[in-house]
């Protein structure tokens, strides 16, 4: 399969699309994102990289960051993180509160805002530097030590967190968070802020692509089964309440930020980054939905 050339007809056709969506504003140093910016950037199991556009661009990961944060606390705690967070879909916005007062503070998922600060909180009470912690696994994971904390947007979101201290807040009170809340604000808006290119992206979940272990150093990540647990979250949970869309038009497992980055893969294959910030009513950016639909469609493959 010549994917570079699969890539670079769907790039050269969706360019003209370039701007649709809105870019994320309840984050200010989001907000000033060119929404004209759109990368692709997919690796193969057996080594090949294939890129287009814009995919050597650093950008803001935003909530793609919980699926490391996630990786790194269950291939810890394992089975028991399951006592803290769920593995439903939700059917609301990423940063909903309404659930959480009849499930008694424990989170549907671990990628809505709510579960992820519940696994933001399990890293502070597992690791001793938590934010560098998480920045060494990802940079093992891509093969690149230079993956950063953006602290622009660090500091913007760490100020207008009003809502994700209201969820850390009431889910203390129910006892499922166990750290002090600034830490926790400060450790999961830093998570949020990291910043990395398509190319980085695509590389970092190649290890989920080969069951858990990493195929650029051979590290094994996750046991096998995990690796399958984490993506059959990602496949019902990791586009909040458009999953199931995501799901019905791309086939595959992914997780999304509103930095208007999607991370896909297909298990035995390959995995796919995708970058523009326009996002739609749910915060999935909308010309990454299209790259991956058409891709699945044009490859004749996918999960199913
Ligand atoms: N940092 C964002 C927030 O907490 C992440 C949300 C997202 O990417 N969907 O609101």
């Amino acid at each position: 399969m010549d994917y570079q050339k699969v890539i670079d007809k769907i790039y050269s056709e969706l360019l003209p699309r370039r701007g649709v969506g809105k870019v994320a504003d309840y984050i200010p140093a989001l907000a000033a994102a060119d929404p004209m910016q759109y990368g692709i950037s997919l690796s193969t199991l057996d080594g090949r990289s294939c890129n287009a556009g814009d995919y050597g661009k650093a950008f803001s990961i935003q909530s793609i960051s919980k699926v490391f944060s996630f990786a790194m606390v269950l291939r810890i705690l394992g089975d028991e993180i399951w006592d803290s967070v769920g593995r439903e879909p939700s059917g609301n916005p990423f940063n909903s509160l309404v659930q959480l007062e009849y499930e008694q503070g424990i989170p549907r998922n671990p990628f809505i805002n709510a579960g992820a600060l519940v696994v933001t909180d399990r890293l502070i009470s597992l690791y001793d530097r938590p934010k560098e912690a998480l920045l060494d696994f990802i940079r093992s994971l891509c093969g690149n030590d230079d993956i950063y904390f953006d602290q622009h947007v660090a500091r913007s979101e760490r100020e207008h967190a009003d809502r994700n201290m209201a969820l850390a807040h009431f889910m203390k009170s129910f006892g499922n968070i166990k750290n002090d809340i600034d830490t926790l604000i400060d450790v999961y808006c830093s998570q949020c802020a990291i910043a990395m290119t398509c190319q980085d992206l695509a590389k970092s979940f190649l290890f989920l692509a080969n069951r858990g272990t990493n195929p650029l150093n051979g590290d094994r990540v996750l046991s096998v089964s995990q690796a399958k647990r984490l993506g059959a979250v990602m496949l019902t949970c990791g586009f909040y309440d458009e999953s199931g869309d995501f799901a019905f038009r791309t086939g595959l497992p992914g997780k999304s930020g509103v930095g208007g980055g999607i991370v896909a893969y297909i298990p035995g294959s390959l995995s796919i980054a995708v970058w523009s910030p326009g996002l739609n009513r749910h915060g999935n950016s909308v010309l990454a939905v299209e790259t991956l639909e058409r891709f699945t469609t044009d490859i004749g493959n996918s999960i199913f």
